[in-house]
């Protein structure tokens, strides 16, 4: 049995005033079913990560640069992240394959960067609409997976999310039988790459989950967790997700 994550992926959302959201969180989630992860803009980390001390809940980063240190002006090492107390980081992220023309070669130099500073990378893959309607959907989440994992990596530190890029913060999700059929065949990739270890690997997915949908879509074979964008921004919201995992 692969116990369930659920992440919260803040983006460019979040002030200090907003931290009171992860107190309300911390009271109204009780002891969850799932792992909880909130990725917040860099800023809130540390402060965050005091916030979550003896909580059910753990801080992630979004994005980290794959040197550990250097001349890199604006940019986060996986190093610094776990250094602010980060335990987890988002990793090619669809808005930032757009926002920075990332590569998912550039993204498999940072899952192994992660993966050195000892933070669960969380590695996200997803067709675009046109890729979906001229069927692609599998053979193009499938190429960005295998391009994403760096040789030799550890498959225990990994956590993968098939997120549609039409389906975030759209409002639109796939059909149940499509989000099954994409996480099989993350599965099959998956097992090609790392043989059984792959059963243990969770498989999240992310793209306008709220709460009315979560508990159709966690209950869904193969879909171990999910990544959540601006539903998770309201504790409420979230508790309601966390609720139904
Ligand atoms: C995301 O950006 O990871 C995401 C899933 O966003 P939303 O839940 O808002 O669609």
């Amino acid at each position: 049995m692969r116990r369930k994550l659920i992440a919260g992926n803040w983006k460019m959302n979040g002030l200090s005033r907003d931290l009171v959201e992860v107190e309300r969180l911390r009271g109204a989630i009780g002891q969850p079913e799932a792992d909880i992860l909130i990725c917040p803009p860099a800023t809130l980390i540390a402060r965050m990560v005091r916030i979550a001390e003896g909580a059910p809940f753990a801080i992630g980063g979004q994005d980290c640069h794959w040197a550990p240190a250097g001349a890199h002006t604006g940019d986060i090492s996986a190093r610094m992240l776990a250094d602010a107390g980060a335990t987890a980081v988002i990793l090619g992220h669809s808005e930032r394959r757009a926002d920075h023309g990332e590569t998912s070669e550039l993204v498999a130099r940072k899952v192994a960067a992660a993966r050195q500073a000892g933070l669960l990378a969380i590695v996200c893959v997803g067709e675009t609409e046109a890729e979906r309607d001229a069927g692609r959907t599998l053979e193009v989440v499938g190429a960005q997976l295998r391009a994403s994992l760096p040789p030799g990596v550890d498959p225990r530190g990994l956590a993968v999310a098939y997120e549609p890029v039409w389906a975030i913060g759209s409002g639109r999700t796939p059909t149940r039988a499509e989000i099954a059929a994409v996480h099989e065949g993350l599965r099959a990739t998956l097992a090609a790459s790392f043989g059984p270890a792959a059963e243990g690997m969770r498989i999240l997915y992310g793209g306008s989950v709220k709460p009315g949908n979560a508990a159709e879509i966690l209950a869904l074979p193969g879909v171990d967790g999910a990544l959540v964008g601006g539903a998770s921004l309201r504790a409420e919201d979230f508790a309601a997700i966390i609720a139904a995992a």
